[in-house]
């Protein structure tokens, strides 16, 4: 497994691979890896014969009041855990080198960015396409997984990779989630004893509103207003929000029918955990 920290060392070496006929396919990261970013590396096992997986704690993705400065890093554990995977590369820059002085470039995907986790996190999907713009130009993968955990980051990136006509193929991957139901999540280290035991609320609120779309509840007003009662029972914590939409157009659903994508994010303490779940089968 190779770490590659430089920008033009990685531009050589996906070269090298796409000349000798390689399919190459990445996994960006933030770092700090659990099962939920090893399910993607594996997901993408056999999907083509390179494997780059990047970590990259990304500036601009992070408002000025959130958590970039202790955002949890280990690079040493996240080394070891890719190599037991078995992946090929590891590409692992530092902010200077994306970032460096007078950087003024940034992409922007309007509407989808601005709804949800944009609301509360002006400028975070502002960041997000511009650094996997920057990976996919740097990696040149002609694969990238990315998990549903986060939908509405799939959601702008398969938009953003339509627009500037990237090409690379978007795939994505399942929520894995601890025993309780809880969504794995780099933060979840950051909830304290109490919180972690309340944490699986957020699940069953998910779990109650897929009960009631399937009883034939159409009204989403209904939903929010139970997921909102069972939420508010966890102490110390706030909704952001809770949102009941498309899950190609986040664009807010009327009356329950066809696919709907349940997705919230709440306060516990100061830290924030979204999670979702995309509701199947219902009667047009
Ligand atoms: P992050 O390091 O949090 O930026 O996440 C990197 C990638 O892993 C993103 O595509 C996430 O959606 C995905 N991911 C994070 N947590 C999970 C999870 N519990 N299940 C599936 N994918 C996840």
């Amino acid at each position: 497994m190779r770490v590659v920290k430089q920008i033009p060392e990685m531009q050589t070496l996906s070269k090298e691979f796409r000349n000798s006929g390689k399919t190459i396919g990445l996994v960006p990261t933030m770092g700090y890896l659990h099962e939920g970013h090893m399910s993607l590396m594996r997901n993408l096992r056999d999907q083509c014969q390179v494997r780059v997986v990047s970590i990259f704690v990304n500036p601009t993705q992070f408002g000025p009041n959130e958590d970039l400065a202790k955002y949890p890093r280990d690079f040493d554990r996240d080394k070891q855990l890719c190599r037991e995977e078995k992946v090929d590369v590891i590409f692992y820059p530092s902010s200077q080198k994306m970032y460096p002085p007078h950087y003024h470039t940034y992409i922007q995907v309007e509407n989808l960015s601005e709804v949800m986790c944009g609301r509360s996190r002006p400028g975070h999907f502002r960041g997000v396409a511009t650094v996997v713009a920057k990976l996919f130009n740097i990696i040149n993968p002609h694969i990238a997984i990315f998990g549903e955990k986060d939908y509405q980051q799939v959601v702008v990136i398969r938009q953003m990779v339509n627009d500037l006509n990237f090409e690379v193929q978007i795939l994505t991957s399942p929520i894995v989630r601890e025993t309780d139901g809880l969504a794995m999540s780099s933060r979840n280290k950051y909830l304290t004893a109490a919180e972690r035991k309340f944490a699986p609320v957020l699940y069953q609120s998910l779990l109650e509103a897929e009960k009631m779309c399937q009883r034939g509840i159409q009204n989403p007003a209904e939903i929010v207003e139970k997921m909102t009662a069972l939420l508010n029972k966890i102490p110390q914590s706030r909704i952001d929000y809770i949102s009941l939409v498309r899950p190609e157009t986040l664009t807010p659903v009327e009356k329950i029918q066809g696919q709907v994508l349940v997705a919230l994010a709440v306060y516990l303490g100061s830290t924030r955990l979204i999670d979702n779940i995309i509701i199947k089968g219902l009667l047009k």
